[in-house]
């Protein structure tokens, strides 16, 4: 949904009513000042992040998505604290534009996390994985320092090593000792690690390094085999680690369409309904969206009826992909159809159609081989249409830039 056909702009989500002044219970005048919510909202539920120090309401940011400063302003002004943004998201353009949001405010009253890979595939002129090198630590370092310009700010809270899938990404040993070296450096705060496969998997090793002190994991009500997820979450936050839980909406829509969207509060409460969950990152791009995320930050709480109702949408293929990996034994072309199936949930789920394109570009793989071949032979358990979505987002591939900015 673009700016202009959010039911509220910015405007109407200031001077309206249940929005914006009365959930974090501030004055008109404050409201634009060049600084962070000193007071949020007596009835914004605050959680410890693990043993970082930091005290966040449960609901943060996914800045992904968003390219409108005046919604992560609003959400700022609203008692949402933490930002959470990538070096690679919308090629640098995201933290760029969180840079813009945040360089007159008072830096004590926000908190902002980005993230970094151990191999060059994040930046923004590195367009085809094939040609992704492995970072050393000096390149890793400048990298963040990049980020760090960009954000207009001389350290990052939250530095998290992206998207690792398993054990050995997670204690990859330049990272760590890179990540050190900033932390000394006093250029980040809190060292931390992002996973969306495996996740049990890569909580585990961040448990076993004793060097990470926050993990951000994707996980909702779709999850499958959460049981060792959770567990794996629970044990972390008894260590004394943050738990950040990103995907809760899992993945906006239930169609391509758009006609059918997730129950975005009932989805963020699920989430938030285990204690081990210090907060959580969806990433709204709307102020409508933003509207329901601070009710649930004031009224956490499942209802019965919420919980029934996500109960029997679970097993609905919807848009958002496991990334179980399930699949990647069974196409003989050997595609990376997870990375594909994010893409196509980028697309129709977040209308982020330049990600789209990059995660399809990323593949390197030209025209797909699925235009060729006969029937699929891939069985997925979320019931996804491979082939179908795969011919349908590698059309992306081929648009112009500048049709999607
Ligand atoms: S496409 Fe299906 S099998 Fe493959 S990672 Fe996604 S959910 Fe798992
Ligand atoms: S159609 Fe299925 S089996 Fe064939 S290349 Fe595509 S994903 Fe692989």
């Amino acid at each position: 949904m673009t700016e202009h056909s959010d039911r509220k702009n910015r405007r109407q989500f200031i001077v309206g009513g249940l929005s914006g002044l009365a959930l974090a219970g501030l004055a008109p005048g404050r409201l634009g000042a060049a600084e962070a919510v000193p007071n949020p909202d007596p009835d914004i539920v605050i959680r410890k992040l693990g043993a970082t120090g930091l005290e966040l309401p449960l609901v943060s940011m996914g800045v992904m998505n968003a390219d409108n400063p005046n919604l992560v302003a609003a959400a700022l002004d609203s008692g949402i604290k933490m930002l959470d943004t990538a070096h690679y998201y919308q090629r640098g353009r995201n933290e760029e534009m969180v840079g813009e949001v945040i360089k007159d405010r008072s830096r004590d009253g926000f908190v902002v996390a980005t993230k970094a890979r151990a191999s060059t595939v994040d930046r923004s002129e590195v367009q085809d994985s094939n040609k992704a090198t492995r970072e050393s630590e000096e390149s890793f370092i400048q990298k963040v320092e990049l980020s760090l310009e960009r954000l207009h700010t001389d350290y990052v809270d939250i530095l998290y090593l992206h998207s690792c899938k398993s054990r050995e990404d997670a204690l990859d040993e330049m990272a760590l000792s890179a990540m050190q070296t900033l932390k000394k450096q006093g250029k980040i705060r809190h060292i931390g690690v992002s996973t969306h496969s495996n996740q049990a998997e890569v909580i585990e090793a961040a448990l076993e390094s004793g060097v990470y002190e926050v993990v951000l994991t994707a996980y909702n009500f779709q999850t499958k085999n959460r049981e060792e997820l959770e567990r794996a979450m629970e044990r972390a936050a008894a260590k004394g680690l943050g738990v950040v839980a990103m995907k809760t909406q899992a993945g906006v829509f239930w169609d391509k369409e758009r006609t059918q969207p997730i129950p975005m509060k009932a989805a963020l409460r699920w989430a938030l309904r285990q204690d081990y969950v210090h907060t959580a990152i969806p990433g709204f791009t709307t102020f409508d969206q933003l509207e329901d995320d601070l009710l649930v930050m004031k009224e956490p709480t499942l209802t019965t009826e919420e919980a029934a109702s996500l109960e029997t949408q679970e097993k609905l293929a919807g848009l958002y992909c496991q990334q179980c990996g399930t699949c990647l034994d069974q196409c003989p072309a050997d595609l990376d159809i997870p990375v594909l199936m994010r893409g196509y949930m980028y697309a129709h789920g977040y209308r982020n159609l330049l990600s789209a394109k990059d995660v399809v570009n990323g593949l390197g793989r030209g025209d797909l081989p699925c235009a060729t071949c006969e029937s699929c032979s891939v069985n997925c358990p979320q019931d996804f249409d491979v082939r179908e979505r795969a011919l349908d987002v590698a059309r992306i591939g081929q648009v112009p830039d500048d049709f999607l900015v």
